[in-house]
């Protein structure tokens, strides 16, 4: 028999300071090997929720866009990978499943523009999905790929 739990959440935030909030809430949940997918368009809010996240970790250095690093690695209560896949064009699998490697288990992996290594995307992860409302609302919608990740929608 197939386990059933709930494994989505859908929220609201009214603002940046909102949804990094929200990260930051997140990250308390966090545990090592953990990969938290960003969706959404440009300017959506993924950068605004990893930076609240970096600092719900504990990182103390500021989390940017890296615009020609596909990967940036910071140090926290767990290390933490955030990886921007925008410039990414058209990786090849091969390419794309060597940005997930053996170092992230030992902590927190966030991928913004996941759809750039869709191919190769673990099933066990956190979808974070952002929709604009307007200008300052966000719809985030949170979907845990495995049951253990379902413990990030009770901090939501
Ligand atoms: P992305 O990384 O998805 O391209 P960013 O996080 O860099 O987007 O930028 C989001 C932009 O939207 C910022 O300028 C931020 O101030 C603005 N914004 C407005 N409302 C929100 C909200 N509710 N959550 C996140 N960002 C918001
Ligand atoms: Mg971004």
């Amino acid at each position: 028999m197939s386990e059933v739990a709930v494994r989505e959440r859908r929220l609201r935030t009214a603002g940046p300071e909102d949804t990094a909030q929200l990260g930051t809430r997140l990250a308390g949940r966090a545990i090592a090997g953990d990969l938290l997918c960003l969706w959404g368009a440009l300017g959506a809010g993924k950068t605004v929720f990893a930076k609240g996240f970096g600092a719900g970790l504990g990182v103390t250095d500021t989390i940017t866009s890296p615009t020609f690093v596909l990967m940036a690695e910071y140090a926290g209560r767990l290390p933490l990978f955030h990886l921007d896949l925008f410039r990414l064009a058209d990786a090849s699998d091969a390419y794309a499943s060597g940005l997930i490697d053996d170092r992230q288990a030992a902590g927190v992996t966030l991928i913004e523009w996941p759809e750039r290594m869709i191919g190769t995307l673990p099933a066990r992860r956190l979808d974070v999905v952002f929709d604009g409302v307007d200008e300052d609302v966000r719809q985030i919608t949170l979907r845990a790929g495995a049951v253990d990740l379902a413990r990030y929608l009770d901090a939501a």
